[in-house]
Protein backbone atom coordinates (compact mmCIF):
# COMPACT_ATOMS: atom_id res chain seq x y z
CA UNK A 1 0.00 0.00 0.00
CA UNK A 2 1.43 3.05 -0.88
CA UNK A 3 -0.98 5.56 0.85
CA UNK A 4 -0.78 5.97 4.56
CA UNK A 5 -3.52 5.33 6.88
CA UNK A 6 -5.18 8.53 7.81
CA UNK A 7 -5.28 9.87 11.43
CA UNK A 8 -6.46 13.74 9.48
CA UNK A 9 -10.13 14.55 10.20
CA UNK A 10 -11.67 13.52 7.53
CA UNK A 11 -11.90 11.88 5.22
CA UNK A 12 -10.91 9.11 7.75
CA UNK A 13 -9.56 5.69 7.35
CA UNK A 14 -11.87 2.88 5.77
CA UNK A 15 -11.91 -0.13 6.86
CA UNK A 16 -11.38 -2.98 4.59
CA UNK A 17 -14.70 -4.69 5.93
CA UNK A 18 -16.28 -1.50 5.00
CA UNK A 19 -14.93 -2.45 1.90
CA UNK A 20 -16.37 -5.57 1.62
CA UNK A 21 -19.48 -4.56 2.44
CA UNK A 22 -19.34 -1.66 -0.32
CA UNK A 23 -18.72 -4.34 -3.13
CA UNK A 24 -22.34 -5.55 -3.40
CA UNK A 25 -23.58 -6.53 -6.55
CA UNK A 26 -24.80 -3.54 -7.98
CA UNK A 27 -28.64 -3.27 -8.01
CA UNK A 28 -31.06 -0.89 -9.31
CA UNK A 29 -32.44 2.06 -7.42
CA UNK A 30 -36.39 1.90 -8.23
CA UNK A 31 -37.04 -1.80 -7.56
CA UNK A 32 -37.71 -4.02 -4.09
CA UNK A 33 -33.88 -4.54 -3.40
CA UNK A 34 -33.10 -0.84 -3.06
CA UNK A 35 -36.55 -0.55 -0.84
CA UNK A 36 -35.27 -2.65 1.77
CA UNK A 37 -31.61 -0.98 2.07
CA UNK A 38 -33.40 2.42 2.17
CA UNK A 39 -35.46 0.88 5.11
CA UNK A 40 -33.09 -1.15 6.96
CA UNK A 41 -30.91 2.10 7.12
CA UNK A 42 -33.61 3.70 8.75
CA UNK A 43 -33.52 2.35 12.46
CA UNK A 44 -29.93 2.43 12.67
CA UNK A 45 -29.75 6.47 11.24
CA UNK A 46 -32.67 7.84 13.43
CA UNK A 47 -31.09 6.25 16.46
CA UNK A 48 -27.98 8.18 15.94
CA UNK A 49 -29.77 11.69 15.23
CA UNK A 50 -32.40 10.76 18.11
CA UNK A 51 -35.24 11.33 15.94
CA UNK A 52 -38.65 10.24 15.03
CA UNK A 53 -38.50 11.90 11.73
CA UNK A 54 -37.10 10.11 8.92
CA UNK A 55 -33.73 10.68 7.72
CA UNK A 56 -32.60 11.50 4.44
CA UNK A 57 -29.88 10.13 1.86
CA UNK A 58 -28.26 13.30 -0.63
CA UNK A 59 -25.49 11.97 -2.82
CA UNK A 60 -23.20 14.94 -1.90
CA UNK A 61 -20.75 16.37 0.30
CA UNK A 62 -22.08 18.07 3.47
CA UNK A 63 -22.02 21.08 1.46
CA UNK A 64 -24.74 20.23 -1.17
CA UNK A 65 -27.51 19.91 2.03
CA UNK A 66 -25.99 22.99 3.85
CA UNK A 67 -26.58 24.83 0.20
CA UNK A 68 -29.58 22.80 0.00
CA UNK A 69 -30.62 23.92 3.44
CA UNK A 70 -30.17 27.67 3.22
CA UNK A 71 -31.99 27.18 -0.22
CA UNK A 72 -34.95 25.53 1.30
CA UNK A 73 -35.66 27.66 4.52
CA UNK A 74 -33.85 30.84 4.06
CA UNK A 75 -36.48 33.59 2.79
CA UNK A 76 -35.52 36.96 3.92
CA UNK A 77 -32.30 36.76 5.79
CA UNK A 78 -29.55 34.33 7.67
CA UNK A 79 -27.71 34.41 10.51
CA UNK A 80 -24.33 32.43 10.53
CA UNK A 81 -22.55 31.50 13.39
CA UNK A 82 -18.60 31.70 12.64
CA UNK A 83 -15.71 30.14 14.60
CA UNK A 84 -13.89 28.52 11.99
CA UNK A 85 -13.27 27.45 8.25
CA UNK A 86 -16.25 25.46 7.65
CA UNK A 87 -18.86 27.74 10.29
CA UNK A 88 -17.09 31.03 8.00
CA UNK A 89 -17.46 29.74 4.97
CA UNK A 90 -21.28 28.72 5.22
CA UNK A 91 -21.41 32.71 5.31
CA UNK A 92 -19.76 33.35 2.40
CA UNK A 93 -22.03 30.55 0.98
CA UNK A 94 -25.21 32.51 1.80
CA UNK A 95 -24.06 35.25 0.61
CA UNK A 96 -22.93 33.37 -2.93
CA UNK A 97 -26.98 32.46 -2.69
CA UNK A 98 -27.81 35.82 -2.70
CA UNK A 99 -29.35 36.26 -0.10
CA UNK A 100 -28.88 38.52 3.31
CA UNK A 101 -26.86 37.32 5.60
CA UNK A 102 -25.37 38.57 8.96
CA UNK A 103 -22.96 37.03 11.05
CA UNK A 104 -21.36 36.59 14.99
CA UNK A 105 -17.59 36.63 14.06
CA UNK A 106 -15.60 34.80 17.47
CA UNK A 107 -12.08 34.50 16.72
CA UNK A 108 -11.06 30.88 15.58
CA UNK A 109 -10.58 28.56 18.74
CA UNK A 110 -13.20 30.19 20.70
CA UNK A 111 -17.00 28.61 20.61
CA UNK A 112 -20.28 30.47 19.75
CA UNK A 113 -21.93 32.45 23.21
CA UNK A 114 -25.61 31.36 23.39
CA UNK A 115 -25.93 34.70 25.12
CA UNK A 116 -24.48 36.59 22.32
CA UNK A 117 -27.04 35.01 19.73
CA UNK A 118 -29.99 36.29 21.94
CA UNK A 119 -28.92 39.43 21.41
CA UNK A 120 -28.10 39.10 17.86
CA UNK A 121 -31.44 37.34 16.65
CA UNK A 122 -33.46 40.56 19.29
CA UNK A 123 -32.23 42.75 16.61
CA UNK A 124 -34.94 40.95 14.54
CA UNK A 125 -35.20 39.83 10.85
CA UNK A 126 -33.27 36.95 10.72
CA UNK A 127 -35.37 33.30 10.01
CA UNK A 128 -32.69 31.30 9.60
CA UNK A 129 -29.60 30.12 11.49
CA UNK A 130 -26.77 28.41 10.49
CA UNK A 131 -24.38 26.36 13.31
CA UNK A 132 -21.69 24.00 13.32
CA UNK A 133 -21.50 21.86 16.33
CA UNK A 134 -18.18 20.85 15.86
CA UNK A 135 -15.91 22.93 14.19
CA UNK A 136 -13.26 20.68 12.77
CA UNK A 137 -10.72 23.32 12.01
CA UNK A 138 -10.44 24.36 15.31
CA UNK A 139 -11.52 21.30 17.58
CA UNK A 140 -14.27 23.57 19.21
CA UNK A 141 -17.43 22.03 20.34
CA UNK A 142 -20.24 24.45 20.41
CA UNK A 143 -22.79 24.59 23.40
CA UNK A 144 -25.28 22.54 20.99
CA UNK A 145 -27.87 23.10 23.50
CA UNK A 146 -27.31 26.30 24.74
CA UNK A 147 -27.75 27.83 21.22
CA UNK A 148 -30.69 25.42 20.00
CA UNK A 149 -32.57 26.59 23.26
CA UNK A 150 -32.03 30.45 21.87
CA UNK A 151 -32.80 29.43 18.76
CA UNK A 152 -36.12 27.97 19.63
CA UNK A 153 -36.83 30.95 22.17
CA UNK A 154 -37.79 32.99 18.33
CA UNK A 155 -40.44 31.67 16.64
CA UNK A 156 -40.29 31.17 13.47
CA UNK A 157 -36.46 30.92 13.25
CA UNK A 158 -35.28 27.52 11.38
CA UNK A 159 -31.84 25.98 13.13
CA UNK A 160 -29.84 24.80 10.56
CA UNK A 161 -26.57 22.48 12.31
CA UNK A 162 -23.83 20.80 10.93
CA UNK A 163 -22.82 17.69 12.77
CA UNK A 164 -20.19 16.65 9.95
CA UNK A 165 -17.84 15.36 12.86
CA UNK A 166 -19.22 15.22 15.96
CA UNK A 167 -22.33 13.25 14.57
CA UNK A 168 -21.68 9.30 16.53
CA UNK A 169 -18.88 10.94 19.03
CA UNK A 170 -21.24 13.05 21.13
CA UNK A 171 -24.92 12.69 21.67
CA UNK A 172 -26.68 14.92 19.37
CA UNK A 173 -30.39 14.77 19.98
CA UNK A 174 -32.74 16.27 17.06
CA UNK A 175 -36.13 15.85 18.77
CA UNK A 176 -35.44 16.96 22.09
CA UNK A 177 -33.21 19.69 21.28
CA UNK A 178 -35.71 21.21 18.11
CA UNK A 179 -33.34 21.13 15.72
CA UNK A 180 -34.56 21.93 12.04
CA UNK A 181 -32.37 20.93 9.75
CA UNK A 182 -29.14 18.40 11.30
CA UNK A 183 -26.65 16.86 8.65
CA UNK A 184 -23.67 15.32 8.83
CA UNK A 185 -21.22 13.97 5.57
CA UNK A 186 -20.15 10.35 6.08
CA UNK A 187 -16.43 10.70 5.40
CA UNK A 188 -15.84 12.05 9.16
CA UNK A 189 -17.15 10.33 11.86
CA UNK A 190 -19.28 7.16 10.38
CA UNK A 191 -15.68 6.34 8.60
CA UNK A 192 -17.46 5.50 5.42
CA UNK A 193 -15.50 6.66 1.87
CA UNK A 194 -16.92 10.35 0.92
CA UNK A 195 -19.68 11.12 -1.20
CA UNK A 196 -22.76 10.66 0.93
CA UNK A 197 -24.58 13.31 3.13
CA UNK A 198 -27.19 12.53 6.05
CA UNK A 199 -30.01 14.44 7.02
CA UNK A 200 -33.34 15.57 9.36
CA UNK A 201 -35.68 17.69 8.68
CA UNK A 202 -37.98 18.78 11.18
CA UNK A 203 -42.22 19.34 10.45
CA UNK A 204 -41.53 22.71 10.55
CA UNK A 205 -38.72 23.08 8.42
CA UNK A 206 -41.18 21.05 6.09
CA UNK A 207 -43.41 23.20 6.24
CA UNK A 208 -41.15 26.20 5.31
CA UNK A 209 -40.00 24.97 2.53
CA UNK A 210 -43.31 23.77 1.22
CA UNK A 211 -43.88 27.44 0.91
CA UNK A 212 -40.28 28.20 -0.39
CA UNK A 213 -39.91 29.44 -4.20
CA UNK A 214 -37.40 28.13 -6.16
CA UNK A 215 -36.01 25.03 -4.31
CA UNK A 216 -34.69 23.54 -7.32
CA UNK A 217 -34.82 19.59 -7.40
CA UNK A 218 -31.55 17.81 -6.43
CA UNK A 219 -31.68 19.52 -2.52
CA UNK A 220 -35.65 20.17 -2.33
CA UNK A 221 -36.53 18.89 0.72
CA UNK A 222 -40.23 17.63 -0.75
CA UNK A 223 -38.61 15.51 -3.53
CA UNK A 224 -36.63 13.95 -0.30
CA UNK A 225 -39.82 13.41 1.73
CA UNK A 226 -41.88 12.14 -1.21
CA UNK A 227 -39.18 9.40 -2.24
CA UNK A 228 -38.77 8.34 1.35
CA UNK A 229 -42.57 7.41 1.48
CA UNK A 230 -41.55 5.04 -0.82
CA UNK A 231 -38.31 4.25 0.89
CA UNK A 232 -36.56 5.83 -1.88
CA UNK A 233 -34.42 8.78 -2.95
CA UNK A 234 -35.02 11.21 -5.54
CA UNK A 235 -32.07 10.81 -8.10
CA UNK A 236 -29.70 7.40 -8.15
CA UNK A 237 -27.80 7.62 -5.33
CA UNK A 238 -24.34 5.93 -4.54
CA UNK A 239 -25.77 2.68 -3.40
CA UNK A 240 -22.30 1.23 -2.99
CA UNK A 241 -21.41 3.45 -0.13
CA UNK A 242 -25.33 2.88 1.29
CA UNK A 243 -24.26 -1.06 1.51
CA UNK A 244 -21.22 0.76 3.44
CA UNK A 245 -23.48 2.63 6.01
CA UNK A 246 -25.86 -0.70 6.14
CA UNK A 247 -22.35 -2.26 7.31
CA UNK A 248 -21.33 0.57 10.07
CA UNK A 249 -24.24 0.88 11.38
CA UNK A 250 -24.84 -2.44 12.28
CA UNK A 251 -21.13 -2.16 13.97
CA UNK A 252 -22.76 1.03 16.21
CA UNK A 253 -25.74 -0.98 16.89
CA UNK A 254 -23.74 -3.97 18.15
CA UNK A 255 -20.95 -1.99 20.18
CA UNK A 256 -24.13 0.58 21.14
CA UNK A 257 -24.36 3.99 20.99
CA UNK A 258 -23.01 4.80 24.54
CA UNK A 259 -20.05 2.89 24.08
CA UNK A 260 -19.27 4.25 20.78
CA UNK A 261 -19.49 7.94 22.70
CA UNK A 262 -17.26 6.45 25.45
CA UNK A 263 -14.82 4.79 23.22
CA UNK A 264 -14.64 8.68 21.62
CA UNK A 265 -13.76 10.05 24.73
CA UNK A 266 -11.35 7.92 26.05
CA UNK A 267 -9.34 7.37 22.71
CA UNK A 268 -9.32 11.61 22.63
CA UNK A 269 -8.21 11.55 26.12
CA UNK A 270 -5.30 9.65 25.05
CA UNK A 271 -4.19 12.23 22.27
CA UNK A 272 -4.82 15.21 24.92
CA UNK A 273 -2.17 13.24 26.90
CA UNK A 274 0.00 12.49 25.00
CA UNK A 275 0.05 16.24 23.56
CA UNK A 276 0.28 17.31 27.80
CA UNK A 277 3.64 14.96 27.74
CA UNK A 278 4.71 16.87 24.97
CA UNK A 279 3.44 20.76 26.13
CA UNK A 280 1.51 20.92 23.51
CA UNK A 281 -1.53 23.10 23.97
CA UNK A 282 -4.82 22.72 22.54
CA UNK A 283 -6.29 25.01 20.43
CA UNK A 284 -10.00 24.85 21.86
CA UNK A 285 -10.94 25.87 25.23
CA UNK A 286 -11.30 23.63 27.99
CA UNK A 287 -14.60 22.05 28.30
CA UNK A 288 -15.78 23.07 24.51
CA UNK A 289 -13.36 20.28 22.95
CA UNK A 290 -14.56 18.24 20.84
CA UNK A 291 -14.23 14.59 21.19
CA UNK A 292 -13.48 13.45 17.59
CA UNK A 293 -10.46 15.41 16.84
CA UNK A 294 -7.59 17.44 18.85
CA UNK A 295 -6.32 20.59 17.57
CA UNK A 296 -2.60 21.08 18.81
CA UNK A 297 -0.95 25.00 18.83
CA UNK A 298 2.49 24.39 17.20
CA UNK A 299 5.17 25.49 19.65
CA UNK A 300 8.08 27.40 17.79
CA UNK A 301 10.03 24.25 19.41
CA UNK A 302 8.27 21.82 17.18
CA UNK A 303 9.26 21.95 13.46
CA UNK A 304 5.79 20.84 12.10
CA UNK A 305 6.60 19.73 8.12
CA UNK A 306 9.14 18.04 9.40
CA UNK A 307 7.26 16.01 12.08
CA UNK A 308 4.25 15.08 10.14
CA UNK A 309 6.62 13.81 6.97
CA UNK A 310 8.62 11.69 9.46
CA UNK A 311 5.71 10.05 10.73
CA UNK A 312 3.84 9.66 6.86
CA UNK A 313 7.62 7.92 6.10
CA UNK A 314 9.15 6.40 8.85
CA UNK A 315 5.35 4.69 10.15
CA UNK A 316 2.89 5.33 6.98
CA UNK A 317 0.75 7.49 9.01
CA UNK A 318 -0.84 11.24 8.27
CA UNK A 319 -2.34 13.57 10.05
CA UNK A 320 -3.10 16.74 9.20
CA UNK A 321 -0.76 20.53 9.44
CA UNK A 322 -4.12 22.33 10.46
CA UNK A 323 -6.65 24.39 8.07
CA UNK A 324 -7.31 27.61 6.52
CA UNK A 325 -5.68 30.66 8.06
CA UNK A 326 -4.60 28.50 10.73
CA UNK A 327 -2.55 26.11 8.81
CA UNK A 328 1.29 25.66 9.79
CA UNK A 329 0.13 27.29 13.60
CA UNK A 330 -1.83 24.44 14.56
CA UNK A 331 -2.14 20.58 13.72
CA UNK A 332 -4.59 18.55 13.89
CA UNK A 333 -5.33 14.41 14.64
CA UNK A 334 -8.36 12.60 14.67
CA UNK A 335 -9.45 9.63 16.62
CA UNK A 336 -12.95 9.38 15.01
CA UNK A 337 -14.70 6.40 13.61
CA UNK A 338 -13.03 2.89 13.96
CA UNK A 339 -10.29 4.04 16.05
CA UNK A 340 -9.33 2.33 19.44
CA UNK A 341 -7.57 2.70 22.19
CA UNK A 342 -4.76 -0.06 20.98
CA UNK A 343 -4.52 1.65 17.52
CA UNK A 344 -4.31 5.22 18.78
CA UNK A 345 -1.62 3.59 21.02
CA UNK A 346 0.33 2.68 17.54
CA UNK A 347 -0.22 6.23 16.60
CA UNK A 348 1.23 7.54 19.88
CA UNK A 349 3.78 5.73 20.00
CA UNK A 350 5.20 6.16 16.38
CA UNK A 351 4.73 9.80 17.14
CA UNK A 352 6.98 9.70 20.13
CA UNK A 353 9.22 7.53 17.90
CA UNK A 354 9.59 10.62 15.25
CA UNK A 355 9.21 13.24 18.22
CA UNK A 356 12.13 11.48 20.06
CA UNK A 357 14.35 10.80 16.99
C1 LIG B 1 -15.56 18.32 6.48
C2 LIG B 1 -16.57 19.29 6.97
C3 LIG B 1 -17.46 19.92 6.11
C4 LIG B 1 -17.39 19.78 4.62
O1 LIG B 1 -17.77 18.54 4.22
P1 LIG B 1 -17.77 18.13 2.68
O2 LIG B 1 -18.19 16.72 2.81
O3 LIG B 1 -16.39 18.34 2.18
O4 LIG B 1 -18.75 18.97 1.98
C5 LIG B 1 -18.42 20.74 6.64
N1 LIG B 1 -18.51 20.96 7.95
C6 LIG B 1 -17.66 20.39 8.81
C7 LIG B 1 -17.80 20.67 10.27
C8 LIG B 1 -16.67 19.53 8.36
O5 LIG B 1 -15.83 18.96 9.22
Amino acid sequence: MSSPKLFAPGPIDVSPETFAAMSHTMIGHRGKDFEELYASLQPGLKTLFATERPVFLSTSSAWGVMEGALRNLVRNKVLCLCCGAFSDKWFSVAKSMGYEADKIQVEWGEAIDPAAVKAKLEEGGFDTVTFIHSETSTGVLNDLAGVAKVVKSFPDTMLIVDTVSSLSTVPVDFDVLGIDVMLAGVQKALALPPGLAVFAVSEAAMQRAAGTPNRGYYFDFLEFAKNDEKNNTPSTPCIATLFGLQYILGEIDKEGLEQRFARHRETNAMVHAWGDRHGFECFAPEGLRSQALTCFTTPDSLDLPAFIKGLKEKHHFLINGGYGKIKGSTFRISNMGNETTATMQELIDAMDDVLGG
